[in-house]
């Protein structure tokens, strides 16, 4: 142990999207911060090994699938060549810019930086565990535990190659393999699967459960889907990985369930979920509680059960999204203030950053029919937008889940290509508690895919411009 114990007023543990937004409030809020991190900026995993390079990789892949779908007008460009290591060199500028700007921000509030591994000693005192060797101590008057999560291994297979991957080495872009198989069809494995195979890659993804994104509507899942079946080489089903051996050619697998194969794959990427990085924090000692999943139990205004000491991001339960983190950590710092707030979102939107996109928020269909509740749902395909028709792209569907006595906006669901960016106006009219005649009402600029959310409220009530519903004349 190195020097005199140092003080700080808050302390921030993890510079992800939840840590590094708390920091900064806390501080424009006037306190005295520091910002502990292993990193040399804060970003976290989003930004060095998640959300950033992925984003930066699919915006790749569109481009080139988009160029590909130019021939369908006319318009013919060869085949593109791909210099991985220039690639590699873009994904990377754009995560050291955001990050390096992060650094900036840091600096600038006059926030205390850390690079450094934290861990809790007592309930007032931080033992942080520099490079090298060194270690301080921190005491603290408030804490914000904020250290996200990791990859989650597959269960009872322990092998090490290089040719196992999880998002973080797929993400580095090692090369372009011949065949890769993916396992677990959510989030990453759709998302960077479809990446690999855009850029050639032969994929197989293989998911243990009936369907792809499971949990998500099946009527949004099924156009993704269509497109995955023609860009993927296979798509396994109710099947999962129980062996894998290195080989001299590959990594042979072992499936088990519906497919009882055994195939060879240059590359596999283990996409099966994540797990909080809840431990090695010395929460036991302090009796922080933590649930079967290892999420640490917080209150509405994200307090663990020692008062000082509060939990955020994905560390602190799902959804392990970034904004949920961000919003959290504006909470907490916010909390310390001594504000009166609570984290209580009627709408998180998710989104899927495939081609197309799938995108809700707020009562999904499949939630409703499990907790019996209620519901009206309004559809609006998008082989009627004129938006969707001029870009070549009617695979796609807009819906709301509304009330049905009131039409009040419970739910909306998004497939199609943008479904991201489209979705927030659902969060706002599910958080203004908007009818479906708010959304109808409102007027959308034409053309754009935005009108296709003005139209699904106009099914909704039963009149259509563009849909024959309602009207008594559609059959
Ligand atoms: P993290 O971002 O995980 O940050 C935690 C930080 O804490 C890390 O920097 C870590 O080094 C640090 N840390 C951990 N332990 C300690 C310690 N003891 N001492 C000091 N520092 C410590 N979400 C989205 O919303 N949109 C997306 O498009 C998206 N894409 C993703 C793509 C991939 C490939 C992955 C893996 C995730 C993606 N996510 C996405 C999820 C998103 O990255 C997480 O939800 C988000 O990063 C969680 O933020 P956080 O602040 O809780 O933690
Ligand atoms: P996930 O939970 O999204 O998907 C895991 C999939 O693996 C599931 O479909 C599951 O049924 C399947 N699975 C589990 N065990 C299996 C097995 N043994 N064999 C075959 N299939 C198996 O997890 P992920 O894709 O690893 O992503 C982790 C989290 O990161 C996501 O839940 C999300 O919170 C976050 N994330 C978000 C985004 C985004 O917002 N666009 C992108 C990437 C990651």
């Amino acid at each position: 142990m190195s020097g005199e114990k140092k003080t700080t007023g808050v302390a921030v543990i993890g510079g992800g999207p939840g840590g590094y937004p708390a920091a900064f409030l806390a501080s424009d809020l006037g306190m005295d911060v520091t910002l502990i991190d292993m990193e040399p900026n804060p970003g976290g995993v989003c930004l060095y090994r998640g959300c950033i390079p992925s984003k930066a990789l699919l915006h790749v892949a569109r481009v080139i699938a988009e160029a590909r779908h130019a021939s369908r007008w006319g318009v013919e460009f060869p085949e593109p060549t791909v210099d991985i290591d220039r690639l590699r060199e873009w994904k990377n500028s754009v995560v050291r810019k955001l990050t390096g700007g992060l650094g900036q921000l840091t600096k600038k509030r006059g926030i205390n930086y850390i690079q450094g591994r934290a861990s809790f000693l007592s309930p007032n005192t931080l033992r942080i565990e520099k490079d090298g060797g060194e270690e301080l101590l921190l005491g603290f008057s408030h804490a914000v535990i904020a250290t996200g999560s990791r990859p989650a291994l597959l269960p009872d297979i322990s092998i090490n190659s290089p040719r196992i991957m999880d998002s973080t080495d797929a993400l580095e872009l090692p090369d372009i393999p011949r065949t890769m198989l993916v396992v677990g069809g959510g989030y990453i494995g759709l998302e960077l699967g479809s990446v690999y195979a855009t850029l050639g890659t032969r994929v197989t993804v293989v998911e243990m459960t009936s369907g792809l994104m499971p949990g998500v509507d099946r009527d949004l899942v099924s156009v993704l889907s269509r497109r995955l079946e023609r860009l993927f080489d296979g798509i396994v089903l109710n099947t999962k990985v129980v062996d894998m051996r290195e080989e001299r050619e590959g990594i042979k697998v072992r499936f088990e369930g519906a497919s009882k194969e055994e195939r060879v794959f240059d590359r596999v990427l283990i996409s099966v979920g994540r797990v909080p990085n809840s431990t090695n924090l010395g929460l036991e000692g302090l009796g922080i509680r933590v649930d079967k999943k290892g999420f640490i139990i917080v209150d509405e205004k994200r307090r663990t059960n020692i008062p000082n000491i509060y939990a955020i991001g994905d560390v602190a339960g799902e959804p392990m999204l970034a904004h949920k983190a961000t919003h959290e950590g504006r909470t907490v710092a916010e909390a310390i203030a001594g504000r009166k707030v609570a984290f209580e979102p009627r709408a998180i939107p998710s989104v899927v950053f495939t081609d197309p996109e799938i995108a809700w928020c707020g009562l999904t269909e499949t939630e409703a029919r499990e907790k019996k509740i209620p519901v009206k749902v309004a559809r609006f395909p998008w082989s009627a937008s004129g938006r969707a028709t001029t870009l070549d792209r009617n695979d796609g569907v807009t819906k709301l889940i509304l009330e049905p006595e009131t039409n009040r906006v419970l739910g909306v669901g998004i497939v199609g290509i943008g479904a991201g960016e489209l979705i927030s106006e659902g969060a706002l009219a599910i958080e203004m508690a908007a009818l479906a005649s708010d959304l109808e009402l409102t007027v959308h600029p034409h053309p754009t895919l935005s009108e296709t959310i003005m139209e699904a409220a106009e099914v909704a009530l039963g009149t259509s411009t563009h849909l024959l519903y309602g009207t008594g004349k559609s059959k």
